[in-house]
């Protein structure tokens, strides 16, 4: 599904030069569940956004669902992330203005699908995390565990292959992030959906199929 080969990603500003990401190629299959866990600053996020089309390497070639990357425009790229990738962060990124409905029929806005489809498809994504009865509350009246829910509904909404997961349980107490990794075990599970996840938990990155380590920029083995 992914296929990253010698990855090299080196942030420059006009004083310091930063090796982020040395050399990664990694072969993540179709329905796999793949967590990434290292120290603070070794280059996990980076791999996610490169993943993720947020972020170009420097060098390297990546190929996702079976397509080349590497000379799409900004635009291309945007629309392919938004078919085919769902995302979600440790601090949920919801937009604390609009109620929950409203947050999960966002990637569709995009797409121009109808008003009626988007209310339909938000509201099975929402039922799929369990939280039909919340549509109507903003995330401020959510509790973190409920935010991280609509969060992953919001990312399920478009139906991608792909999603990634950067710390997903990151903010939340120990019973919230056993049930954010059991919606996400169920979906890969039910859906086939391919899910990367970076974490800094040992017993949940122990839970999926692969756990990938990484130590200044490289690929631990
Ligand atoms: P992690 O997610 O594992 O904490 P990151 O991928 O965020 O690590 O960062 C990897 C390295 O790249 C770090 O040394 C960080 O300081 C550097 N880095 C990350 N983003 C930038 C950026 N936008 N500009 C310059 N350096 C960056
Ligand atoms: P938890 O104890 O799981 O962290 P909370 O105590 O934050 O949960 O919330 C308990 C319930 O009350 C949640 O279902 C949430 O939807 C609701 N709730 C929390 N804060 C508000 C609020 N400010 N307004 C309306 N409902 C709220």
């Amino acid at each position: 599904m992914i296929r990253l080969q010698n990855i090299e990603k080196v942030y420059r500003t006009d004083t310091v030069e930063t090796l982020a990401l040395n050399s990664i190629s990694l072969d993540i299959a179709k329905g796999e569940f793949l967590s990434i866990m290292g120290p603070s600053g070794c280059g996990k996020s980076t791999l996610l956004n490169i993943m993720g089309l947020l972020d170009i390497p420097t060098k390297g070639d990546i190929r996702i669902a079976d397509s080349a990357t590497n000379h799409l425009s900004d635009k291309e790229m945007a629309h392919f992330r938004n078919r085919k990738i769902g995302f979600i962060f440790q601090s949920y990124h919801l937009i604390n203005d609009l109620k929950v409905l409203d947050n999960v029929e966002l990637p569709l806005l995009y797409r121009k699908a109808s008003a009626g489809e988007r209310k339909k498809l938000a509201g099975e994504a929402l039922e799929k995390v369990g939280l039909s009865n919340r549509m109507k509350h903003f995330p401020t009246q959510l509790s973190g565990g409920q935010k991280q829910r609509v969060a992953i509904a919001r990312a399920i909404v478009g139906k991608p292959e792909i999603i990634l997961a950067d710390e997903p349980t990151g903010n939340l107490d120990s019973a919230m992030g056993n049930e954010i990794m059991e919606i996400l075990m169920q979906l890969n599970r039910t859906e086939g959906t391919t899910i990367i996840m970076v974490t800094h938990d040992e017993h949940m990155a122990k839970q999926t199929h692969r756990l990938v380590r990484l130590f200044d920029g490289a690929q631990v083995q």
